[in-house]
Formats: C-alpha cells, sequence, structure tokens
C-alpha cells in the first residue's frame, strides 16, 4: 500500500472517529445488541429499525477505542437502506477483508480497515459493531 493510500485511510478513520455517524440511540428500534470487547475495552450498542426486510435506520452508541467506534460508525453506512440479506453479504465481505482474505466487493470508506487484518488484536475491535448488528438483527427475527 502507498504511504498516500495509508494516509488516506488513517484520515477516514480518525474522522469517523472525531465525528461518528449515527451515533446515537434509537427510541423506536426494533431491535438492539451489545458488543463487548474486554481485551480493549471497547463497548458499543447498535440499534437496528427493521421496516419489512429493509434496514430503514441503524445507529449505534458506545465508547471505545477509535478502531472501533469509526468501524461502527462506518458499518451504520454502509448498511443503512440495505435489506438484510444485502446486510449479511456486506458483513461477510468486510470480515473477509479484516481476517486478511482481501478487499474484494469492499467500497467506500470501509477500505481504511483493511490495514486492520495485520493486527490481530485490532480485528475485535473492528468487528464488535458489525457483530452487534448482526445480532440485533437476529433478535428481531
Ligand atoms: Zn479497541
Amino acid at each position: 500500500m502507498s504511504a498516500e493510500l495509508e494516509e488516506l485511510y488513517q484520515s477516514i478513520i480518525l474522522d469517523h472517529n472525531r465525528r461518528p455517524q449515527n451515533h446515537r440511540v434509537m427510541a423506536d428500534a426494533t431491535g438492539h445488541a451489545e458488543g463487548l470487547n474486554p481485551l480493549c475495552g471497547d463497548q458499543v450498542t447498535v440499534f437496528v429499525k427493521l421496516e419489512g426486510d429493509r434496514l430503514a435506520d441503524v445507529s449505534f452508541q458506545g465508547h471505545g477505542c477509535a478502531i472501533s467506534k469509526a468501524s461502527a460508525s462506518l458499518m451504520t453506512q454502509a448498511v443503512k437502506g440495505k435489506t438484510v440479506a444485502e446486510s449479511q453479504a456486506i458483513f461477510d465481505r468486510f470480515h473477509a477483508m479484516v481476517t486478511g482474505q482481501g478487499t474484494e466487493g469492499i467500497t467506500g470508506g470501509l477500505k481504511a480497515l483493511s490495514g486492520v487484518s495485520k493486527f490481530p488484536l485490532r480485528v475485535k475491535c473492528a468487528s464488535l459493531g458489525w457483530h452487534a448488528m448482526k445480532a440485533a438483527l437476529a433478535g428481531e427475527t
């Protein structure tokens, strides 16, 4: 990876850490789930609002390291408005990326987290919000 690209990725993560998207409690959520990463001290609660088969809204609350917050923020952007099946597919591609299986099918700012695959302890930070999103959806059905 070029130094410029690494810098760009770094700035995306820092930006989402400073100004996380969809960072709020959702009063009318149809499901929510908490994720904890005791190794790092990350805590996140993900709220989902299903309308039929579509994620009409996704938000999160919590605290933790920059990676966990940026990843949860990017997650909400990636799956908002998608169907449950599409969200699952995005989850699978994200999981493949952070476990070092390449960035195929990854779009937008999510690629900023591809470097995480080089740091096994950070994979938990990056995956936390995603697993909580999946759990929140599972609780709904
Ligand atoms: Zn962390």
